[in-house]
């Protein structure tokens, strides 16, 4: 299918790895220029030199921290007058409800709710005067059913995911879409190292705790990273544009809720 969206240029946040690498990947190879960020630059460097050999698209690289101001200053840089913008940013620690303190909640708000919100007032209006726009957030499945190590999640999430549902109505007008997708478990670095937490605390091998995860999904398999890019260029597709304000569950099956 041809996505109509070859020519445009989109940031996509948080993406030198996992789900914001293969939203990258999925985005360049339906022919879109790409700005990447990730805060090691070595890591982001070689997923930029990888994407422009693979798809000949224009990649500008920005090693920068997406969550706080003066790295977003620098994403924001490169990134005037963009198409597409993918909001990515590492998730929170797992924990125990009665862990966290003030500090720890406003750390996670600032990645998870403020920084993606903060980008979204910054891009979206030069997509309105465009008149065509999207914008994807990367959340978590946490927000349909809470994850009970990840409060600092669940929490944050919930956020973004309100402040989403009333600004999409706001600049839908406009040509504009927001739209949420939210992960279940991927194969990524962060499902490593969420499986190595459950390994620790039961005293069981890495791989007996993925098999464990695994089991609890329908599809008895984790998501891919292509998978979930190939949602995310669908999304800010010419033919998604009738999808305003949705929160988009790519689970296996995992949450077990009728709509
Ligand atoms: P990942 O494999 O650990 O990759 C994270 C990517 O984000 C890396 O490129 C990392 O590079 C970059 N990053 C992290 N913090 C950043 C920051 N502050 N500023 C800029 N870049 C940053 O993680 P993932 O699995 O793709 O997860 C992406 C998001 O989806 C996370 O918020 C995660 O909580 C959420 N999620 C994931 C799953 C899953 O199963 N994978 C499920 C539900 C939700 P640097 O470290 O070099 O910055």
């Amino acid at each position: 299918m041809d996505l109509g969206i070859s020519g445009k240029r989109a940031l996509v946040c948080a993406s030198s790895k996992g789900l914001g690498l293969g939203c990258a990947e999925a985005l360049a190879e339906a022919g879109v220029n790409l700005v990447m960020n990730a805060r090691g630059a070595e890591a982001l460097e070689k997923a930029a030199v990888d994407i422009r050999a693979r798809f000949g698209v224009e990649v500008v690289a920005v090693a920068a921290d997406i969550t706080t101001e003066e790295g977003r200053a620098k994403v924001l840089d490169a990134a005037r007058g963009i198409d597409i913008l993918v909001t990515n940013a590492g998730g929170p620690p797992p924990g125990m409800w009665t862990d966290w303190e003030r500090e720890d909640f406003i750390k996670a708000l600032d990645a998870n709710m403020l920084a993606p919100i903060a980008l979204m007032k910054a891009l979206v209006p030069g997509m309105m005067e465009k008149g065509w726009g999207r914008v994807v957030n990367i959340t978590s499945q946490s927000v349909k059913a809470p994850i009970a190590v990840l409060g600092l999640s669940n929490s944050a999430r919930a956020g973004l995911t309100g402040y989403v549902a009333g600004t999409a109505r706001q600049v839908a007008p406009h040509g504009v879409t927001i739209n949420n997708m939210l992960p279940g478990i991927h194969a990524t670095d962060r499902a490593v190292s969420l499986d190595t937490g459950v390994a620790q605390q039961q005293g069981i091998t890495i791989d007996e705790a993925r098999a464990q995860r695994e089991a609890t999904i329908p599809a008895r398999r984790y998501g891919t990273r292509a998978e979930f890019g190939a949602m995310c260029a669908f999304l800010c597709s010419q033919h998604a544009g009738f999808i305003v304000g949705q929160n988009i569950l790519l689970d296996g099956g995992a949450v077990n809720a009728t709509l």
